[in-house]
């Protein structure tokens, strides 16, 4: 069985062992677990004097709210079960971080890196109008976002498609998430994903329910890290638990190999580094390890595989040495995997909360399509002056005075970043909690993978059972 094939029948497995702990009926699970619409579509692309057929797909796993959502992945990998169990996921998703659209995904079965600009930009377009004319893209419909291969250029292709054949459709730029900031985009977007990653790793290092479990002290200070795939998630990843939360990097793992330091790896001059050399290998301080895949096997305190999924299967599984294993991509342990790591006594913080900050600030920048302003706009002058005179009336009725940088730390207002990532860091803390509260209220739960696909079911069902579809 394929990769693809392995990666689908995992999340229904994963379904299946969930579901079997809650009292939702039958027949309304059955509706839950299969995917809507499904929509397959191969078109022609001039590519140099030729053309080349693209296969490309769709997929809406569940209409129970609208729009849908979900990425575009640009991948030869792709194919009809990978994305349908990726559109589920994001119905799964969604339902954890109270983002209230149903679960979609789409995919381009492409190597991007073997198409010029020109040609990316031409298979976007035409990819994006096949979308438009099965309405399965729009606003109020499914909005895709970035994910695997593509980010904000492909988002502004898409819009741009878009706005070129529903011109006087006022929502427009709300018809896809991750654009350019400067093109209908959100501050914070890019970061999102992996910042919400950091932010669920220290939510656990802070759960004394946990830390006991895995025999660690408290707080992500000091803590090391070893990341697999270096792209959006687990750059973003690596660079905020570096700078905010002092986490230490020990291995960073890409195509072309491994590298590791047990002194700690700078992450942005990794980057620079990759980006310079177009390798990893050869990094300043480093060793490269012989075996790429040797990764999982790096003792550390947090492991976090940021690239694909199903690269933790019941054939490596053993080998991982880490505490917690942080689910930055989307199914990177298989069902047999993940069933080894969590016997062996780690933890596995679930994609489906793990990686949900994408989502959630794709969710505040479809929000500010749709109210046509920037956030923060309205009231960061009206709260700057309300602070500037509450800290006079203090200066003056007790005679003291207060630092420029104490005034200038307790008068700012906030800018759009400043509530993007509040209003992340919220949702990723407020979200643990509750899958917290469904572990420790299903005593037969033991891993926070059952206790998030509970939560998610019990959401979606009660969203079908308001509905009035099921009794
Ligand atoms: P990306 O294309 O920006 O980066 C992926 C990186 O992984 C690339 O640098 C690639 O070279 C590397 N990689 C691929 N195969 C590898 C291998 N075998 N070993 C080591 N490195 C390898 O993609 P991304 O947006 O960072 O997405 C990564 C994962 O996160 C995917 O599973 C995606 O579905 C998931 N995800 C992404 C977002 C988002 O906002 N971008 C949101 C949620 C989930």
């Amino acid at each position: 069985m394929s990769n693809q094939g392995k990666f689908f029948e995992s999340v229904q497995r994963n379904f299946e062992r969930a579901a079997a702990h809650t009292d939702i009926h039958p027949g309304l699970l059955h509706q839950i677990k299969v995917c809507n619409a499904v929509y397959q579509v191969n078109f022609p692309v001039r590519i140099g004097d030729s053309y080349q057929v693209i296969e490309a797909y769709r997929v809406q796993h569940s209409h129970h709210r609208l729009p849908t959502k979900g990425g575009i992945r640009f991948s030869e990998m792709v194919d009809q079960e990978e994305v349908m169990a990726l559109a589920a996921l994001m119905t799964y998703k969604c339902a954890i971080v109270d983002v209230p659209f149903g679960g979609a995904k789409g995919g381009v079965k492409i190597n991007p890196r073997s198409f010029s600009t020109e040609e990316l930009e031409r298979i976007t377009r035409r990819y994006t109008v096949e979308l438009i004319r099965k309405n399965f893209i729009g606003p109020s419909l499914d909005v895709p976002a970035p994910d695997y291969g593509t980010g904000e250029r492909e988002m502004a292709w898409i819009l741009d498609t878009y706005q070129t054949f529903k011109g006087g459709e006022i929502d427009a730029a709300g018809c896809v998430t991750g654009k350019p900031v400067r093109q209908n985009g959100i501050s914070g977007r890019r970061e999102a994903t992996g910042r919400g990653v950091y932010y669920a790793i220290r939510e656990v290092f802070n759960d004394e329910s946990q830390l006991k479990k895995i025999g660690a002290t408290k707080g992500v200070a000091g803590k090391t890290m070893v990341i697999q795939g270096m792209g959006n998630v687990g750059s973003n990843t690596g660079l905020v638990a570096q700078q905010e939360g002092d986490v230490k990097i020990i291995g960073l793992s890409e195509f072309e190999g491994t590298v590791y330091s047990e002194n700690g790896i700078d992450m942005q001059a990794a980057l620079d580094y990759r980006a310079a050399n177009g390798t990893i290998l050869g990094l300043p301080g480093t060793v490269t390890l012989n075996d790429r895949g040797d990764w999982v096997a790096i003792e550390c305190d947090i492991l976090v595989p940021a690239a694909l999924e199903s690269v933790i299967t019941i054939d490596n599984a053993h080998r991982v040495r880490a505490k917690v294993v942080a689910e930055a991509a989307n199914g990177p342990i298989s069902a047999e995997g993940a069933e080894i790591i969590t016997k062996n006594g780690s933890i596995i913080i679930p994609d489906m909360y793990c990686n949900a900050g994408g989502v959630t600030v794709s969710y505040f920048e479809w929000l500010k399509n749709l109210s046509h302003i920037r956030f923060g706009r309205m009231d960061k002058r009206f709260n700057q002056n309300t602070y500037e005179n509450l800290v006079s009336t203090f200066e003056n009725m007790t005679g003291k005075s207060i630092t420029d940088r104490e005034r200038q730390i307790i008068t700012k207002g906030a800018d759009e970043i400043d509530l993007v990532r509040s209003g992340l860091e919220e949702t990723m803390i407020s979200s643990y909690h509750q899958i917290m509260d469904t572990y420790h209220s299903y005593p037969k739960v033991d891993n926070l993978r059952d206790a998030a696909f509970i939560c998610a079911l019990n959401k979606v069902a009660s969203d079908y059972m308001t509905l009035g579809v099921f009794p």
